[in-house]
């Protein structure tokens, strides 16, 4: 008689589903139990952030006019030099780098992080220290980036896309944004050649305008070779929203199932329906943790917790700015209770790489 092959498929399957609605629960969970030990404590103060952002480059390829900034710019190849004068010099953003402890991500944002002239020589320093890199870009450089950036030990690439080819292009007002992005992303991919790193994560990022188009934009990333897709759904807030759009596309999730594709936040229609409703859902009972664990350094040098100046890296340690009396001051109002602006912020949900 002979052996009968074992059906690791219908294994498979199964595990996934089962890790699929376990895991998730868990974790919210013991997120809930997270901020609810946070929430007991009294501290204003905190140890080294675990996740420190730049934002290299203010992002005038954002601006109304287009045409200003991207690669239509008029300055050409020496742009990118210039724009840098006014923000923090490269010994600042070294001395930064040379602060974080061990354990934390350094994320490099803003606009395009791949457009700062000091994106190299921070590269090389962190990778020098061997601190964990992520950097968020809408990929207008990454094709030409790619090599430096595989070369120097970036744990996690995350390019951002507003939508298909039509939408991405109008919201960075670069016409060839979409084409550049999908170039640099296989590009890297190509780089990688076999190994993981850098991870290659697509954010797909919708608004109230592009909710009905985020299926096909989730499908042109995987077929870029994604190895995660996020779909961030809209802001609450953020414009007149069509709520049932979103439900649809909620419910249309079962098609990637096994795929590489998550939503953040992560909620239910009946938790979507609350938050667009204006509810202020949490991961955890009463506490977001965002100002407790993560800190932005701005292109202008300010330093930043939820959009609040705290002060300056010019001439001061980050870790004295993380605890300088206006963001002990900034925590201390937090424990109270939420802020207003929490209402529509999606930071209380954790972190997903978000680009705000
Ligand atoms: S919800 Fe947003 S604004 Fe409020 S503390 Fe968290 S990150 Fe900051």
């Amino acid at each position: 008689m002979g052996k009968r092959k074992p059906d690791h498929r219908s294994a498979l399957e199964s595990g996934r589903d089962a890790a699929a609605s376990v895991y998730p629960a868990i974790s919210r969970g013991a997120l809930r139990l997270r901020s609810a030990l946070w929430g007991r404590s009294g501290t204003e103060t905190v140890g080294p952030p675990s996740l420190v952002t730049l934002e290299l480059n203010a992002g005038r390829g954002f601006e109304a006019d287009g045409a200003k900034g991207g690669r239509e710019g008029k300055a050409g190849a020496l742009e990118r030099f210039w724009r840098a004068r006014s923000g923090p010099s490269k010994s600042d953003w070294l001395d930064i780098v040379n602060g974080v402890g061990a354990g934390t991500t350094l994320r490099l944002a803003g606009g395009d992080p791949l457009e700062s002239p000091h994106l190299e020589v921070i590269l090389f320093e962190a990778d020098r220290r061997g601190i964990d890199v992520e950097i968020v870009t809408p990929g207008a450089r990454l094709e030409e980036c790619a090599p430096v950036i595989y070369g120097l030990g970036v744990s996690r690439l995350r390019l951002v896309l507003y939508g298909p080819e039509e939408v991405h292009n109008r919201t960075t007002g670069d016409a060839r944004a979409f084409e550049s992005s999908v170039r640099g992303a296989l590009a890297m991919r190509g780089l990688r050649c076999g190994t993981a790193r850098p991870t290659l994560v697509v954010d797909v990022v919708t608004s109230a305008e592009s909710v009905p188009s985020a299926a096909e934009t989730v499908e042109c990333a995987l077929a870029m070779g994604a190895d995660g897709v996020v779909l961030h759904w809209p802001c609450a807030g953020e414009g007149v929203l069509d709520v049932g759009a979103v439900l649809m596309l909620s419910r249309a999730r079962t098609k990637w199932r096994g795929e590489t594709v998550r939503f953040f936040p992560d909620l239910g229609e009946d938790e979507l329906r609350r938050y667009y409703g204006g509810e202020a859902l949490s991961v955890g009972p009463k506490r977001c943790l965002v100002p407790w664990r993560s800190v932005t350094v701005g292109a202008d040098g300010k330093v930043r917790f939820c959009g609040t100046t705290v002060g300056d890296v010019g001439g001061e340690a980050l870790a004295d700015v993380c605890n300088s009396e206006a963001a002990r001051l900034l925590r201390r109002e937090l424990k109270k209770g939420p802020a207003a602006e929490c209402a529509g912020c999606p930071g209380r949900f954790g972190d997903e790489g978000l680009v705000r």
